[in-house]
């Protein structure tokens, strides 16, 4: 994985030509990273450069520039601050830091100062919602954002940010709230790794499927199924993905993992290459985590010190396996598989149509297994304490436990790891929001979950999540939750099928009606028909998902909107 070519004027602190990468389209994504990173932006010159190195029109590069939020073709500021518009950070006086930055800077949200110091943005869940309200400058993630630390961000960027590298882990909070049974349990380092050589091939898959392991991701897909699909497929080359691009708003336990558990991480990652057969893995870290990139880098290099990655992983003969870190770029809708892989080969993120599946043509057409990285850091634990631990914790359906990230109107935020078949009564009383009014759980492709339903449990057979859950209070207004994820997904749709790309801005439209009493009882009708059209026949899970939200707000908190022609609600839900 050795970089073999140079792009020209992409110079390090010395002015040396930099080396960034050989000529193949799968690293134009890296290759436009390190010239942004360097330069600020992409011009056109870069543009034709880079379309000439890797044999492609300079259309295009220009196309995927334009799809990923932290790639520009225009000049920006050099420094960019990025402010969350998540949920969680909106709830925690978003608005008023975007507003205070605004003030300080003399500019507007998308504008960059005359001095061409600063350009101001607003950017979705940056994963830092349990220290909301939070933002990005340049690539330090801060939280705790106070009007005192706005003044020294727009005095003294450059120390702001060094203090923040300098500290990063007390400044990135890892409020793990609760440790569980399995993602958070002991283990020693390469236990999994050993066991996995002991057991052999077979036998790691065994165990896995054995063990009833479902991705984390929320889809809830069996890892063992995923894995021996891939194992099975006649290939010269088979890959392994780690989907490190967690994006829904309100999640942020991979931080957590990535920042605390990168060992255990990456040994999964080895094991599922042991298991399919695979001799290179990709971690796909999204764009907002690139300060982290130093760090795993560095674990990366001294694992393959110490021999469990790399030739001949632990003295076994054959056994190869290394890693390489992509980064994404600001696209949320990259943590849909088949956009990711898109991304990885250098392409707009734009999901697939399946069939053919990942584990048949995944990665430059190859067998492909992508899992989440709560999903590979439980299989070590898997894979050494056995099949039968693993199911011992859990419910029948859904074994294990699942990471939790809990934020809004609680008094605990932070990560929880639960055995599945914990009630959200139990979660709330863990993260002390049992005054909550409403949870989403899942985040803004999620479900709004009433009081009345507080019983009902976290499990693949009942409120099956990825992980996010926000706590509102009684003093919230559930009609602006539903439209911050309607904007939240009219940002991030990629536009390319049309029930999700036309439906979304007509929801948010409708909810926007509704607030001001302007909708009728017939058009509230016609938006339940959109949503229903739009879950069906919507090409990927953000389609189909992003009327969640709206669906259950409006019909379970119709007390907090009027109809314009004083309809009852119950006529429209009932028919
Ligand atoms: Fe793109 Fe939305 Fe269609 Fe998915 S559903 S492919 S995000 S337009």
């Amino acid at each position: 994985m050795k970089p073999t070519c140079s792009v020209e004027k992409v110079l390090d602190k010395n002015g040396k030509e930099v080396v960034v990468c050989d000529e193949t389209r799968s690293k134009l994504l890296p290759i436009l990273e390190e010239v942004q990173a360097k330069k600020g932006y992409i011009s056109d010159k870069d543009m034709q450069e880079i379309a000439d190195r890797l044999k492609i029109h300079p259309v295009e590069v220009y196309s995927v520039i334009t799809f990923y939020s932290f790639l520009s073709s225009e000049k920006k500021g050099k420094h960019m601050i990025r402010v969350s518009n998540c949920m969680p950070n909106e709830m925690a006086g978003g608005q008023n830091v975007l507003k205070a930055f605004e003030k300080a800077l003399k500019i507007k949200a998308g504008q960059t100062t005359k001095n061409g110091k600063f350009t101001l943005k607003t950017t979705g869940c940056i994963g830092m919602c349990d220290s909301s309200p939070a933002i990005m400058l340049d690539a330090a993630l801060i939280g705790g954002v106070t009007p005192a630390l706005i003044k020294r961000i727009v005095k003294e960027p450059e120390k702001v940010i060094k203090e923040v590298v300098s500290r990063q882990s007390s400044v990135v909070r890892k409020e793990i709230g609760r440790k569980g049974q399995v993602i958070f349990s002991a283990i020693q380092p390469s236990a999994g790794l050993k066991k996995a050589l002991e057991l052999g091939r077979s036998g790691v898959l065994d165990a896995v499927r054995d063990s009833n392991l479902k991705g984390r991701g929320g889809a809830g897909f069996p890892t063992g199924v995923k894995w021996n699909l891939a194992a099975t497929a006649h290939a010269d080359k088979k890959f392994v993905v780690c989907n490190a691009d967690e994006g829904e708003p309100g999640t942020f336990k991979d931080r957590v993992l990535l920042t605390e558990y990168p060992g255990l991480l990456l040994e999964g990652m080895a094991i599922a290459g042991f298991a399919i057969g695979a001799e290179a893995g990709f971690l796909y870290l999204r764009g907002e985590y690139g300060s982290f990139l130093p760090m795993l880098e560095k674990k990366l290099e001294e694992m393959r010190k110490e021999g469990v990655l790399g030739r001949n992983i632990t003295g076994k003969k054959g056994f190869n396996f290394d890693i390489e870190i992509r980064l994404g770029a600001g696209a949320y809708i990259c943590g849909e598989e088949t956009a990711l892989i898109e991304s990885l080969e250098g392409n707009r993120g734009e999901p697939r149509n399946r069939p053919p599946f990942p584990v048949n043509t995944g990665f430059e057409g190859y067998p492909t297994i992508v899992n989440n990285v709560e999903t590979f850091v439980a299989v070590p634990h898997i894979v050494a304490k056995g099949a039968e631990w693993f199911k011992s914790i859990g419910t029948e359906r859904s074994s294990g436990s699942k990471l939790l990230s809990i934020s809004g109107d609680c008094k605990r935020p932070g990560v929880y790891e639960v055995p599945f078949g914990t009630s959200i009564k139990e979660i709330l009383k863990l993260a002390a929001g049992e005054d909550a009014k409403a949870v989403q759980v899942g985040g803004a492709s999620g479900t709004c979950v009433t009081r009345g339903e507080f019983g009902r449990k976290i499990a693949f057979e009942d409120f099956p999540t990825g992980g996010s859950v926000i706590v509102f209070g009684k003093k919230r207004k559930m009609l602006d939750a539903a439209e911050n994820f309607l904007k939240f997904f009219e940002e991030e749709h990629c536009g390319q099928c049309t029930p999700c790309r036309e439906g979304v801005p007509v929801l948010l439209e409708g909810i926007r009606m509704l607030k001001k009493g302007e909708c009728s009882s017939d058009y509230l009708k016609d938006l339940l028909s959109l949503s229903e059209t739009m879950q069906c026949a919507s090409k990927c899970g953000l389609g189909q998902s992003a009327p969640n939200a709206f669906l259950s707000i409006i019909e379970n908190f119709s007390s907090e909107y009027e109809l314009s022609n004083k309809k009852t609600k119950e006529q429209v839900f009932n028919g």
